[in-house]
């Protein structure tokens, strides 16, 4: 048998850590990965057929659980017409027209190939819109690998101590200022020194790449105005927020217009694709309407296509989110109960059909206090749910996923197992 141990050994001599992202590789919770042979509603099972439930959700895409027949039957029928095409095709007439239908800011998008470009080209877009250069990111807040972000950065870059990555130049970095999240006199002041050469604010209106943390009362709102007041493009960075937190995104959860939004994960249903559209304005500036440039040879793939648009019907389901909404309550507020109960120090973040796990008493709000978060205690947690087939994301640093096929059974299965966990880190 094909074992997760040998093939590991066999990927970390081929592949720059054993893996093609890195926080797969386990290096911030220690010990190795499982290799995921098939995947199926709330579970995965690994090579040696051991089962698992996931609250990764592939990092985020599998919000009706994996393999959805719906999903997957869209795809059996487009691969029949043919792979990639190369000319424009129906299938990106739709899907512009059901992401323009359920997200009021957009009247126009671009499709990519994963949320990294949808993030490049929404930054290069603000910078050919206003004429100016620099960009404002948050600590933590993650955008994909591009130069630009990788500057206090979160998801990997934070888990492996390198937010702000070797290779990226100075003269990159330099242009890309961060502020603490959560923090809006420290917006108000960046902004008073710095207003007229912003080109765009990027912001995971929920951040997700530092574990979960959502914006306090009032925080978009003001982020909106002081963009506004400066003539500062707002760009929501929604690849995980977008149709997870709500239908129409943490754009309609906060009541909050956005001048771009980028997009991933969910669009895709499980295929690599991003997008990023806006204002018509602004999107009409974009090649070959307008000057700036931005291309894709597998761009608005029909096959990605036909998966992104199986996807995008399912969720629109009435009271899809009120239920996911539900479930995502009673798995946070369950674990939270078992680690009162084992006298473990514990608090949940969640918003919609995201959450975060934190192993101490304060509600966390910022940067600083997910990163002096007791990361120990959350990797033993981590390695007890995962001998007892309970998969969550491996760092403290991510939010976890909560999908349709986790039913209640599924929940309560996980809130008891946590409660073991907790007892046997007590003990
Ligand atoms: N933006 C956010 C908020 C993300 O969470 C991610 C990935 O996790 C990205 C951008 C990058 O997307 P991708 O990994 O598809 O390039």
């Amino acid at each position: 048998m094909t074992t997760n141990h040998d093939l590991f050994a066999r990927a970390q001599k081929l592949l720059p850590g054993g893996v093609n992202s890195p926080v797969r590789a386990f290096r911030s919770v220690g010990g190795e990965p499982f290799f995921t042979e098939r995947a199926d509603g709330p579970y995965l099972w690994d090579v040696e057929g051991k089962r698992y439930t996931d609250y990764v959700g592939s990092w985020g895409p599998m919000i009706v659980g994996h393999n959805h027949p719906a999903v997957r039957e869209a795809v059996e029928r487009a691969i029949r017409n043919g792979l990639s095409f190369g000319t424009p095709c129906a299938a990106e007439v739709t899907m512009a027209e059901t992401i323009v239908s359920l997200i009021p800011s957009v009247d126009m998008v671009r499709m990519v190939n994963s949320g990294t470009e949808a993030t490049m080209s929404a930054i290069r877009l603000a910078r050919g819109a206003t004429g100016r250069s620099k960009i404002v990111k948050f600590e933590g807040c993650y955008h994909g690998h591009g130069d630009s972000f990788l500057v206090k950065a979160g998801s990997g870059a934070l888990t492996f101590g390198v937010p702000t990555s070797p290779g990226v130049p100075k003269a990159s970095a330099d242009l890309t200022l961060t502020l603490p999240y959560n923090d809006i006199d420290a917006a108000k002041l960046l902004f008073a020194q710095e207003g007229k050469e912003l080109a765009g604010l990027i912001i995971e209106p929920v951040a997700g790449n530092m574990n979960c943390i959502p914006p306090k009362d009032g925080y978009l709102q003001a982020l909106r105005e002081l963009c506004t007041e400066h003539g500062v493009l707002l760009i929501f960075d929604e690849v995980m927020t977008g149709f997870r937190v709500a239908l129409g995104g943490a754009q309609a959860y906060y009541g909050i217009t956005p001048d771009l939004t980028c997009f991933g994960k969910i669009i895709g249903g499980g295929m690599p694709v991003g997008a990023y559209g806006g204002r018509q304005d602004l999107m009409e500036q974009i090649a070959p309407s307008g000057p700036i440039y931005q291309a894709g040879t597998l761009s608005g793939n029909p096959v990605a296509m036909a998966a992104g648009l199986a996807m995008l019907q399912l969720i629109q389901a009435p009271g899809f989110y009120d239920d996911l909404t539900a479930r995502t309550v009673r798995l946070t507020d369950g674990i939270l109960a078992e680690a009162k109960k084992a006298g473990v120090p514990f608090s949940v973040n969640r918003v919609g059909a995201m959450f975060g796990l934190f192993f101490t008493d304060e509600t966390v709000e910022s940067y600083t206090q997910a990163t002096t978060g007791d990361v120990a205690a959350f990797n033993r947690f981590f390695h007890g749910m995962l001998e007892r087939g309970v998969y969550l994301a491996p760092s403290a640093f991510e939010a976890g996923f909560v999908s349709s096929a986790h039913d209640d059974a599924v929940i309560a299965a996980t809130i008891a197992t946590a409660g073991e966990v907790f007892a046997s880190l007590q003990a």
